[in-house]
């Protein structure tokens, strides 16, 4: 068995449910669990059209609705080869939702499980139109309610899943109907308490759901379909060469996600990755690319991992702190009382460096500096700095490789290095740069540790957007 999880411009269009079919097809002696999203921006609508009503504008929050359903309708009735039986199928749906942005609008607030039963509707929708169209297209799908599958906790809005229970009720709704041949196709990012009430998992949450039902459902693998190739050795926009990272372990596709790395949340696959399950990124629009693997193993288990540098990212918009003292700075305490006051106001330290006198910290949130600064200034002399931009070079295997600081310095050349730090998890070495400076930076590194001398060298493929975020 392996779970397939299409994303919202994987199943937005009638060319979209196509190719969806043609890869489903494809994986029939496989036997797929078919998770999707919302169609397109399905969920972006929904939001908006609750907020609307929640500020007690009906009127606006149903025309929102209108269009989202003459859209889908409009979709659904070309992909499924029936206009009238699925406009039937789905006429509930888009009732309950208008009776629900109604009630709303009249109450001028939502209920905490009004929320999630309303948003839970882009993929009740969407998973009925794609268990259609593949009928239509001679697969044998079935429509299968995920609130009768993914059984999670009351946490309305950003529920979890309760993984017993959704072992015992996906054995039922899921593997039974697999059993016998069919294909089963379940709304993502939708689940329900014991007692049946709907619940969502966040936005983004279908990714999630796929991973929860490889990990109950005891599949081979996740294979995440999207509008990218996978992950890359940097951000394309910056470096031309950028190329697909074939195998990446989920720990250094983690250190991305920080980066804003578009593709995916890898905490999200927890579930599959902490039982061996891999998971692979696929482009819905080449389904001839291999994709990335992201794999559960230790890097270094795999003769790929050579080097180990897999990716470059970068991200803008950091600010550093550099904070000087002539006290002990290294007498217990004074690094305590640092930190707590950037706890105090809510600021998340990113990299840390100090030496005899001085402790500098990067920030990726400036909105509280001068909060900051004026408290710190009390303990000592303060120097901080914005327009500055962190990169990264990702690797499991980094550590084991002599000489990768005189490489990265080498390719560097006189970029102006402000600020270096390996971090904890010895994943990735970090250095703080100007913003100007980041995109030339990165294209140096990359052309050092993925360019063609690197890749005579026989090195592996590597890395996701290094995005500048
Ligand atoms: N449709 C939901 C969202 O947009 C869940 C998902 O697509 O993963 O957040
Ligand atoms: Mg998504």
């Amino acid at each position: 068995m392996i779970v397939q999880k299409f994303g919202g411009t994987s199943v937005g269009d009638v060319p979209a449910i196509a190719r969806l079919a043609a890869i489903v097809r494809e994986a029939r002696s496989e036997h797929p669990v078919v998770v999707v999203s919302a169609m397109g921006d399905t969920t972006d609508r929904l939001v908006e059209s609750l907020g609307l009503a929640s500020r007690g504008d009906a009127k606006a929050a149903l025309e929102v609705l209108e269009g989202v359903r003459r859209r889908t309708l409009e979709v659904a009735a070309v992909a499924t080869g029936s206009a009238p039986e699925v406009e039937e199928e789905l006429a509930p749906l888009f009732g309950a939702l208008v009776d629900i942005a109604s009630a709303v609008a009249i109450l001028r607030s939502v209920p905490p499980d009004a929320d999630d039963l309303f948003l839970a509707h882009g993929e009740l929708v969407s998973s009925r139109v794609v268990a259609r169209a593949l009928r239509f297209l001679g697969l044998p799908a079935v429509w299968v309610d995920a609130r009768t599958a993914l059984v999670t906790t009351a946490r309305f809005g950003r529920a979890q899943p309760d993984l017993e229970r959704t072992r015992v009720s996906s054995a039922e709704r899921l593997r039974v109907p697999v059993a016998r041949g069919d294909i089963p196709v379940v709304a993502g990012f939708v689940g329900a308490t014991p007692e049946g009430r709907t619940t969502i998992l966040g936005r983004g949450g279908s990714d999630y759901s796929a991973a929860i039902f490889a990990a109950v459902l005891e599949a081979r693998r996740v294979e995440i379909w999207t509008d990218v190739d996978g992950m890359m050795t940097a951000d394309p926009r910056i470096v031309a060469e950028a190329r697909v990272v074939a195998r990446i372990s989920a720990e250094e596709a983690s250190e991305l996600a920080y980066f804003g790395a578009r593709v995916l949340h890898p905490l999200t696959l927890a579930p599959a990755i902490e039982r061996g399950i891999p998971v692979h990124v696929r482009n819905s629009r080449h389904a001839e690319r291999p994709g990335t693997e992201i794999h559960a193993g230790p890097a270094g288990s795999d003769p790929q991992d050579g080097d180990g540098a897999r990716s470059i990212a970068c991200k803008k918009g950091i600010a550093t702190v550099d904070v000087a003292t002539s006290r002990m700075l290294m007498a217990s305490g004074f690094l305590r009382t640092l930190f707590d006051v950037f706890a105090r106001h809510d600021t998340a330290v990113d990299m840390v460096t100090t030496s005899e006198v001085s402790v500098s910290v990067t920030v990726d949130d400036p909105g509280r500096l001068s909060g900051i600064q004026h408290d710190l200034e009390e303990i000592a002399s303060v120097e901080i700095a914005t327009g500055r931009a962190i990169v990264c070079l990702v690797g499991e295997n980094l550590k084991f490789t002599p000489g990768v600081a005189a490489r990265i310095f080498r390719s560097l050349g006189n970029v102006n290095v402000l600020m270096i730090s390996q971090g904890a998890s010895r994943r990735n070495v970090s250095f703080v740069v100007a913003e100007e400076d980041a995109d030339r930076a990165v294209r140096l590194l990359h052309a050092e540790f993925f360019g063609p001398a690197a890749r005579m060298s026989g090195r592996p493929e590597s890395g996701e957007p290094g995005s500048c975020a």
